[in-house]
């Protein structure tokens, strides 16, 4: 069985984005790429990802921007400053921190989000893109465990993935890129019948489902591959995934642990959307 670990992918596609955003600075008489992020209310969790978006792009050279509005703040006025930041010339890319204060639409303020500057892949646009495989900017997480299973050459053509969880930011978009690149996919979900025996089919199993070790060794096959995308506390309080990690361990080829498997990888494919939306808005760049 081999770690996977997403520690490391994480560091080697930061070096490789830094370096594209030193050469493209240089070809571009250092104009630079720019994300901003948008933080309504301060929820003390969304504060911290915020944080560590802000000090990822630092880290790459990539400009940030951070625009906090107060909690009360009305639909309109959030739209206000997504259509700002939309004609922004210095903003490549937006996101939108969520979840949203109750009384804003969260599925009508995404929607405002020029694609092009979509870098969570959350727009309709972008998804309309990736559903009809064509380039498309993708929520990172899934996009971050993609590139995991790239990194460690786990062949994906004609392979049996199982996805469980089918939320539209992690398990849809997930059983879409897997699709892509011709696997056969089956997603579960909460009214799956018998979730157990069709999870032991998958050469490929990846689970979101945000259920604390779930997934236990009885509904592995031997030798398949295990992407745990679950951020959960266990009874300790403790970090874990949606896999039992030391059974399932022991069943599988590879394995994705809770912490640093998938997690690293999201805030690195913010930045990594980033420097790809920045290069589809200026094709002539290279
Ligand atoms: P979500 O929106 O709550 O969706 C959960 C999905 O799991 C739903 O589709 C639900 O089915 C399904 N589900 C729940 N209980 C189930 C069960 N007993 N059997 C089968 N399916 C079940 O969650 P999410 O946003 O996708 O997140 C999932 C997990 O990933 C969470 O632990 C979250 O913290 C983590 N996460 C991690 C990252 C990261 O950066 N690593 C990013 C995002 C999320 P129904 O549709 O039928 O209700």
């Amino acid at each position: 069985m081999q770690i996977i670990d997403g520690k490391l992918v994480s560091a080697a596609l930061r070096e490789s984005v830094k370096q594209k955003i030193q050469a493209i600075k240089l070809q571009n008489g250092g104009k630079s790429i720019g994300l901003a992020v948008i933080l309504v209310g301060d929820d003390p969790a969304s504060q911290v990802y915020v944080r560590n978006k802000m000090r990822a792009c630092d880290e790459v050279g990539m400009y940030s921007r951070l625009v906090k509005l107060p909690a009360d703040s009305t639909f309109e006025q959030v739209a206000a400053e997504i259509e700002a930041l939309n004609a922004d010339p210095d903003i490549t890319g937006m996101i939108l921190q969520l979840p949203l204060p109750k009384h804003l639409s969260e599925e009508k303020l995404v929607d405002l989000i020029a694609p092009q500057k979509d870098v969570d892949g959350c727009t309709y646009g972008q998804k309309g893109r990736l559903w009809t495989g064509r380039d498309s900017l993708v929520a990172c997480t899934p996009l971050g465990v993609m590139r995991l299973l790239e990194y460690y050459n786990i062949p994906l053509e004609g392979k049996h993935a199982v996805v469980i969880g089918r939320s539209n930011l992690v398990g849809k978009p997930l059983a879409q890129l897997l699709l892509n690149k011709n696997c056969t996919v089956t997603v579960c979900h909460s009214r799956t019948s018998d979730l157990a025996a069709v999870a032991r089919q998958a050469d490929i199993l990846c689970v979101a489902i945000g259920k604390a070790k779930f997934v236990t060794a009885d509904m592995v096959k031997d030798g398949a591959v295990v992407i745990d995308v679950g951020m959960d506390r266990d009874e300790q309080g403790k970090l874990c995934g949606d896999v039992d990690f030391a059974s399932v361990a022991e069943k599988c080829s590879y394995i994705t642990p809770v912490p640093g498997g998938v997690g690293p990888m999201t805030v690195t494919m913010l930045i990594s959307n980033t420097l790809d939306a920045y290069l589809m808005q200026n094709p002539s760049i290279n």
